[in-house]
Parts: C-alpha cells; sequence; structure tokens
C-alpha cells in the first residue's frame, strides 16, 4: 500500500531498528515503547487489521507467531514473558492500519483494558 506506514518501513523508505526478518514477517521496535521491550511484528503483506485474515492466511499466521518467538529469544524476554497485543479498529485504538502484533515485556506488566 502506497501510504501505509508500516509498508513504507518494509520497503525501507522509513527506518525502523530491526528485530528479526524473514520472506513474510518484519519485527521492529515501536517508536515510542510501553515497556523495556516492545516491538512490532507484522507481515510483509499488507492487512489492515485481524479482521481482514482470511483461511487463505493460515500459514501467514503461523509465520507471524514464529516471528514473535524469535524476537522473545532475541529480547531475552522468552523465559521472564510478555504480552501479544493486537489492536482492532476505533475502539481497539489502532492507530496504524496494517495488521500487527506489539510484543510488550521486559517488566512486570499489569493487566488493564
Ligand atoms: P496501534 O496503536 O496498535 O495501531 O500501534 C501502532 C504502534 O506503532 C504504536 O505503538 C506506535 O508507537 C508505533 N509506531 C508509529 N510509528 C512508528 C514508527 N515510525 N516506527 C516504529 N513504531 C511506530
Ligand atoms: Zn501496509
Amino acid at each position: 500500500m502506497e501510504d501505509c506506514l508500516f509498508c513504507k518501513i518494509i520497503r525501507g523508505e522509513l527506518p525502523s531498528k530491526k528485530v528479526y526478518e524473514d520472506d513474510d514477517v518484519l519485527a521492529f521496535w515501536d517508536i515510542s515503547p510501553l515497556a523495556p521491550v516492545h516491538v512490532l511484528t507484522v507481515p510483509k503483506k499488507h492487512i489492515e487489521s485481524a479482521m481482514k485474515l482470511g483461511d487463505a492466511d493460515a500459514e501467514l499466521l503461523a509465520r507471524l507467531h514464529h516471528g514473535i518467538r524469535e524476537v522473545a529469544r532475541a529480547t531475552g524476554i522468552e523465559e521472564s514473558g510478555f504480552r501479544i497485543v493486537s489492536n482492532v479498529g476505533s475502539d481497539g485504538q489502532q492507530t496504524v492500519p496494517h495488521l500487527h502484533f506489539h510484543v510488550i515485556g521486559g517488566r512486570q506488566l499489569e493487566w488493564k483494558a
């Protein structure tokens, strides 16, 4: 997508601090971290949100979760634990309309909706 922020990062038109990359997935540090570890794991293919995933994306979803495990290992939070969050739409406070999984950890988290 031409004007999508994360598509621009994926194409290298905007900078990012990469944590993990493969053919289908890119993971990079969030510009405004909520915790010592805050990494966004995104599909290279533009998908607006979790609501736009289809049956044909089952393998891609598995690849994304593989990427999340690689992020956890690379950032040293695989044992201490972390949270995976994907905000969807207006009430979900999604601000970037390109599917992404926040991987948040590195401190004791609280659970607040
Ligand atoms: P969400 O609000 O769930 O859509 O998440 C979007 C996330 O993207 C927020 O946590 C932002 O801090 C983050 N973000 C926005 N612009 C950038 C950028 N250029 N590089 C890295 N993260 C970004
Ligand atoms: Zn995009």
